[in-house]
């Protein structure tokens, strides 16, 4: 339920609403806005005593929520949500642009190609220490060495850093050293990892997983949400399809369609999306033409030597054109890109 207070309600009259709602077993969330508050009660709405809150002091409307995720839901907050971390500003009328290798490799690598990246206009590092590859057999990520080479190419940069964590007991390690969490599509409904990242102070940046309905999205983005953390930002990187020409579908629809349903940004991954680095350039302009918050492309100094993914990595001087092209589009979208 959403409980609305009048514009006259006083701070006891919403303390006395908190205790209200906790009193009916469920949680209350507050959220202040410009205008009023609004709390937001999370839990079973069949409760017994419901029709109560209604009568509360300083109490405007009881409206119920009915999209199935509640805290991401757009009826709960209009406003959208800009999330920022360091460098990266993502929502609102900013593209947040995070590029970066698919796997950190060395420190020549990550902080060349960090250099590059910010030269061209990025505003955040990305690149994998901990990579959840499909066969064990593929090269797994430099781990923690991976984590410090990442901090390295940020004091030399500046550049925020997003990384995948891929277990709830590495949360605690990842965030020492990331700016953002990266939550991969293959761990989109690990739901353990999802309330450690809900209890980080970081930034979530949670992919799509291929199989899943935007309603799964969703509720996986309220598990972190309901965890405590309100920083999260929805990732589009392409689901499956019967198509094969590309590695995977990437529906762009994804994003005005997610900007009706929810106030969380959404970023867009035209890499992984299309699978083919000469398909990047053309889906990243249209990603920002859709309306994403952000885009996460991969980058490598040398995509054919690349340890992970380099079929689908941008050179350098790719990744510049891409950004003049794109920074075309922000413009006519009346948005900033970077
Ligand atoms: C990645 O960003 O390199 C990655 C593994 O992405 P995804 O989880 O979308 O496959
Ligand atoms: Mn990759």
């Amino acid at each position: 339920m959403i409980v609305v207070m009048k514009r006259s309600a006083t701070e006891e009259d919403i303390q006395s609403m908190v205790e209200h709602v906790e009193a009916l077993k469920m949680k209350p969330v507050v959220l202040r806005g410009t205008e009023r508050t609004v709390i937001a009660a999370i839990g079973e709405e069949r409760v017994a005593g419901i029709g109560s809150l209604e009568s509360g002091p300083g109490v405007d409307e009881v409206l119920p929520i009915l999209a199935p995720y509640k805290l991401a839901s757009r009826e709960l907050k209009q406003e959208p949500t800009v999330v920022r971390a360091g460098t990266l500003t993502v929502g609102g009328d900013r593209i947040g642009v995070i590029a970066g290798p698919c796997s950190v490799e060395s420190r020549d690598q990550i902080c060349s190609t960090a250099r590059a990246v910010k030269a061209a206009g990025a505003t955040a590092l990305r690149g994998g220490a901990f990579k959840p590859r499909t066969s064990p057999y593929s090269f797994q990520g430099l781990k923690e060495e991976g984590l410090k080479l990442l901090a390295a190419a940020r004091d030399e940069t500046g550049l925020a850093v997003v990384t995948e964590v891929i277990a709830p007991d590495d949360v605690e390690l990842v965030s020492d050293y990331a700016d953002v969490l990266q939550i991969g599509a293959r761990n989109m409904q690990n739901y353990r990892l999802l309330e450690a990242a809900g209890k980080s102070s970081r930034p979530v940046l949670l992919k799509r997983g291929p199989s899943a309905t935007v309603d799964e999205w969703l509720l996986a983005a309220e598990y972190i949400l309901d965890a405590g953390n309100p920083n999260v930002m929805l990732c589009e990187r392409g689901i499956r399809t019967f198509e094969s020409h590309t590695r995977f579908t990437l529906p762009l629809a994804s994003a005005p369609y997610v900007h009706q349903k929810t106030h969380l940004p959404i970023v867009i991954d035209p890499s992984h999306g299309t699978g083919h680095t000469s398909l990047v350039t053309a889906m990243a302009r249209a990603s920002i033409a859709a309306g994403a918050d952000g885009l996460i492309v991969e980058v490598h100094p040398n995509p054919d030597k690349a340890m992970s993914d380099g079929y689908q990595s941008q050179t350098f001087a790719q990744f510049d054109e891409m950004m003049h092209e794109c920074r075309r589009v922000a413009a006519a979208m009346d948005k900033q890109l970077g």
